[in-house]
């Protein structure tokens, strides 16, 4: 899901009390498909938190929804670590499931 001004009925990334641009404060939240195309992404080789050091090297990648404003939402970009991603490559987002307490989905990338 990601946050859609009610207003000028543009999409937005971060969560935010206000519309980026008009100032609105009547956002609201629409889900999305979760596809897009690669803007840009990092090979992770030292993972600071202790949850993911014994899954590197990973890649992280932003990613640009064309059909929400191109708004740009970062994940991890699943396949071969070693992979060399092409800048433009079309993704499609995939949810990990925890069921800790509180529960939480990790989005995650993966080619389309
Ligand atoms: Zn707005």
């Amino acid at each position: 899901m990601l946050q859609r001004c009610a207003a000028c009925h543009r999409f937005q990334w971060g969560p935010e009390w206000i519309c980026h641009r008009c100032h609105s404060f009547d956002v609201q939240w629409e889900s999305v498909e979760p596809v897009g195309t690669l803007y840009s992404w990092t090979r992770i080789w030292h993972p600071t938190h202790p949850v993911l050091q014994a899954r590197g090297p990973y890649l992280a990648a932003i990613v640009e929804l064309p059909h929400a404003d191109n708004v740009r939402v970062v994940g991890n970009l699943l396949g071969d670590a070693h992979q060399v991603p092409q800048i433009g490559a079309p993704v499609r987002g995939v949810f990990e499931q925890h069921a800790t307490d509180p529960p939480y989905a990790l989005l995650q990338w993966t080619a389309s």
